[in-house]
């Protein structure tokens, strides 16, 4: 599912194409997308609006008008955006919404499992909506190790399920969890409060590399995941543990292993990345 790169990707490839446009139609096909509230009067509300700015936190994409309103889409599984020429893009039973903008160019919302939202918020609902939701943001400069320790402090989650709780840092996923665990050379069941300063300082630090490799290669496309203009992201060909059980470490060669944690399958190597490592083990008490 899209996480912070593949989002972010989709942010900076639409941001030209919508900045500054108005909202001329708004069709949404699919009641699920804006439930509760009726597909038709929530596009009434979008036609007329023009576009500020295309922001993202965490995982969601903030379209941001003029009128101070925001527009939140959250791709949840499968969601994904196209940006083409009206009329070019052709029959798709999969898509869920179609914004013509007033350039001649249309916006257009895929979604195969349908878990996506799109959510209008009134001027000044935005800050408290997200604040509420979602922790730090990895790729921000406000984004430290302090403050990373303050998120996992006292928690005795495995560290894989308390960087999946969007409130400990926001936009990480299965995907790349896995990578900066690999990165930081930490196992992902070990218990989020053990982590001593010099492991949460690795931690920080492998978090960002991890996405912004992710980033570098515009995305991970594993299923449904493409970018606006229809091409795949590559991230997935740089991938050092995610689905590669069996594959051999690139650190030191042991075959990589899979593990469910929280029900959500998990890879990491057993070598690299063992349970309590030498250097708290060797701790004084
Ligand atoms: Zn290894």
């Amino acid at each position: 599912m899209p996480e912070l790169p593949e989002v972010e990707t989709i942010r900076l490839a639409l941001e030209p194409h919508v900045v500054g446009r108005t909202f001329e139609q708004v069709d949404i096909s699919d009641p699920r997308l804006v439930r509760p509230f009726e597909p038709l009067a929530v596009a009434a509300e979008l036609e007329g609006e023009r576009v500020a700015a295309l922001e993202r936190r965490g995982k969601y994409l903030i379209v941001r008008f003029e009128s101070g309103r925001a527009l939140l889409i959250h791709l949840r599984m499968t969601g994904s955006l196209r940006h083409a020429a009206r009329g070019t893009l052709g029959d798709d039973p999969y898509r869920r919404a179609v914004v013509n903008l007033d350039d001649g160019t249309d916006v257009a919302y895929r979604d195969v499992r349908r878990f996506g939202t799109w959510h209008l918020l009134e001027p000044g609902e935005l800050d408290d909506y997200l604040d509420r939701r979602l922790g730090g943001e990895p790729l921000a400069r406000t984004f430290t190790a302090k403050r990373l320790d303050e998120a996992l402090a006292n928690r005795r989650a495995p560290l894989k399920a308390a960087l999946l709780d969007q409130r400990t840092v926001a936009g990480l996923g299965n995907i790349y969890v896995d990578e900066a665990l690999w990165r930081a050379q930490l196992h992902p069941l070990r218990e989020a409060g053990s982590l001593d300063s010099d492991e949460v300082q690795q931690l920080t630090k492998a978090i960002r590399e991890a996405l912004r490799a992710g980033l570098a290669r515009q995305g991970a496309s594993l299923r449904d995941y493409s970018r606006p203009d229809g091409r795949r992201g590559r991230a997935q060909e740089g991938f050092r543990v995610y689905g590669l059980e069996g594959e051999p470490c690139t650190r030191c060669g042991t075959p990589i292993d899979k593990i469910r944690v929280g029900g959500r399958g998990t890879w990491y190597c057993p070598a690299c990345q063992v349970q309590t490592t030498n250097r708290s083990a060797s701790r004084p008490s």
